[in-house]
């Protein structure tokens, strides 16, 4: 879908759900903050976007749904998100629920599940259980056969709509010996189960998206007929990683909004308090810390528009690029909201302010993109078991590879750019050394270096347009020049560990630094590939400059790269955006109207 309908899309969205502040809007923070005190499960606000038509935005059109790419759906949510996370979350586990049909299902099942959703039923993802957490080959729900089909037997906790949702797909074992081929997935119809089957395990009382059902199903000999297997017995576990793979890039739309509510929370206290006769947007260390806010989120939207993308122009990659987001995203925007926490100060502890309050929930809520579908661990292990694989591709790619990855690069990271359609089924568990953004980084640097040279701005002048493009350049060159040393250190490890290699701390440090790799080939990429797509005041070299020097401050936490020019500079864009009321991203999605009285917000 092009740029132009998505955002036609986005806005209409916005216009429905009205301006959060206001009380008499759909949606508003007001009743979402009173739901989360509460822990109550938000029904009318999933209500009304099912009535919008959300959900089916999630569900794909070749089956009766009405989604092409994931990002459209994504992009949807993150507007969701902004106001509620909760519901947002309520919503999302519906197409992760169905996420195993759309990889290996039938058209029948397919076809089934989304007729029901489209009649208000939900379904939800029963993976986890108590004991097991991560250890997915230790799960212990068993099925067993019965005529007909089988019975289900064990506990699945905790999962998200457990109770609210109708169906669950159960991911239990089939075989006699636990292992990875002894699992199946099965859509379990509640409301047909014999009764003393099923059984609702109590809501759980939560820290973040306290609104959101956490609860799960106990089970003695619940029937599920043969058709309700999906794919063949024994493909569970495979199923199960790759619908936790598009589960870990969707969910980070919730960090993203997070961080976007939280900074437009901050800039509208920033720009409006006045302490010692100035305003503290203009006292340089706050305005850098906005500017830095702003920056790292614009990080994270450029990893997140790769992955997303990725799903459909990269899926044989995806294992690599579900890590790298999943552990990088919520781990950076995490750092992020301390930083907005001591922008907002003191109104940060008011959970019932009339215009601050939703910042405390966020920080609360944010904390799911950590934990839900593989939690940060979980991650960073699956990077080191392919970081050498990674490194050694990165350092000697062979014959036309560094090409193809930056003719790739061009569609995952162009917002206007075509992209094939959604197939599942192709993404793989292991990428075989290939992420594209790290191979394509030169590609996207040689860009960068010829945008500079058609910029304003001669050789050595400061302060233009061109200077900042080189400075990035450099620094870019500088940063994905890291993947080099790291093959060295990585091997050097191996020398030292033998066998405990894979398990040692030191892999995950070095995966982490991976990430940072990863991250600043996305930002060059991004702005070389989508700066056509962008609106005023995007692209900027400014702001690409400072989002190299915060992915370097994760090596040199005090070294600063940038001057005050740069800030004030990306300060600008970031008004622009604001005042414009667009949303913080590079998709720049034109919000809802602010109706509200401003009062508040001086308070
Ligand atoms: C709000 C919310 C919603 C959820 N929704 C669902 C849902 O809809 N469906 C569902 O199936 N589940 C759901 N879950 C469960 C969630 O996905 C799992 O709990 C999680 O993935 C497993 O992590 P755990 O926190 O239980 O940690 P554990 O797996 O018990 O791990 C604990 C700690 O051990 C360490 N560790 C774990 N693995 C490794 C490793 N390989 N190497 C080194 N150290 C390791 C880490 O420090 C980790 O934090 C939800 C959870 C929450 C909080």
């Amino acid at each position: 879908m092009p740029k132009s309908d998505v955002t036609e899309l986005a806005a209409s969205l916005e216009e429905y759900l009205g301006d959060p502040h206001d009380a008499a809007g759909r949606m508003p923070f007001a009743q979402i903050l009173d739901h989360d005190v509460r822990g109550e499960y938000p029904y009318q606000f999933v209500a009304l976007l099912r009535r919008w038509g959300l959900h089916l935005r999630c569900l794909p059109a070749s089956d009766g749904g009405l989604a092409g790419n994931v990002e459209t759906g994504m992009s949807l949510m993150r507007l969701v998100a902004r106001r509620d996370p909760s519901t947002a979350v309520g919503l999302a586990l519906n197409s992760l629920g169905f996420m195993p049909a759309w990889i290996l299902g039938t058209p029948e099942q397919k076809g089934a599940l989304i007729e029901d959703m489209k009649r208000g039923s939900s379904v939800s993802w029963g993976l986890s259980e108590r004991v097991h957490g991560s250890d997915l080959v230790a799960n212990e729900v068993l099925a067993e056969r019965t005529e007909g089909g089988w019975l289900l037997t064990g506990e699945k906790w905790p999962i998200g709509n457990a109770t609210v949702a109708d169906k669950m797909v159960v991911f239990a074992r089939t075989g006699k010996r636990p292992g990875p081929a002894a699992y199946s997935l099965f859509v379990l119809d509640k409301w047909r189960a014999e009764p003393g089957t099923v059984a609702d395990l109590p809501f759980e009382d939560l820290y973040g998206t306290r609104a959101l059902d956490l609860s799960g199903v106990r089970l003695d000999g619940a029937f599920v007929p043969d058709a309700a297997m999906i794919g063949r017995e024994g493909q569970g576990l495979e199923i199960a990683l790759k619908t936790s793979q598009t589960a870990r890039v969707v969910l980070m739309h919730l960090a993203l909004s997070a961080v976007d509510t939280s900074l437009r929370l901050a800039l509208d206290f920033a720009e409006r308090r006045v302490l010692f006769g100035d305003r503290i947007s203009d006292v340089p260390y706050t305005r850098r810390q906005l500017t830095e806010a702003f920056a790292d989120l614009m990080i994270a939207d450029a990893m997140v528009l790769g992955a997303a993308r990725a799903l459909q122009a990269a899926p044989e990659q995806i294992s690599v690029w579900s890590s790298v987001v999943k552990y990088q995203v919520p781990t950076l925007l995490q750092k992020t909201m301390s930083q907005l926490t001591v922008v907002l100060g003191a109104r940060t502890f008011l959970r019932d302010h009339p215009h601050y309050g939703m910042h405390q929930k966020m920080v609360r809520d944010i904390l799911i993109t950590d934990i839900a579908d593989g939690n940060t661990v979980v991650n960073l292990r699956n990077l080191g078991h392919q970081l050498a694989g990674l490194l050694d591709k990165a350092a000697e790619p062979g014959e036309g590879v560094r090409e193809a990855a930056a003719e790739r690069a061009a569609v995952l990271y162009g917002l206007d750019r075509e992209l094939p359609v959604y197939e599942p089924v192709k993404q793989e568990l292991f990428s075989r050394g290939l992420d594209d953004a790290v191979l394509a980084a030169p590609d996207g640097i040689a860009r960068l270096r010829a945008l500079a040279d058609r910029a304003d701005g001669a050789e050595g002048a400061e302060g233009t347009e061109a200077e900042r493009l080189r400075a990035a350049a450099d620094l870019a060159e500088e940063l994905t020049g890291r993947a080099g040393p790291l093959r060295e250190r990585a091997a050097a490890l191996k020398a030292a560990l033998g066998k405990d290699y894979a398990q040692s701390p030191e892999l995950f440090e070095l995966a982490k630094e991976y990430c940072l790799v990863h991250a600043a080939a996305a930002c060059v990429l991004t702005h070389v590939h989508s700066a056509d797509a962008m609106e005023a005041p995007l692209p900027s070299a400014s702001l690409l400059l400072l989002q190299l020097e915060r992915i370097r401050r994760q090596l040199f936490p005090h070294e600063q790269v940038t001057s005050q020019a740069v800030v004030d500079e990306v300060m600008e864009v970031l008004r622009g955006l604001h005042q414009d009321n667009r949303l913080f991203s590079y998709w720049q999605f034109p919000l809802a109207k602010r109706l509200t009285d401003e009062s508040a917000a001086r308070r």
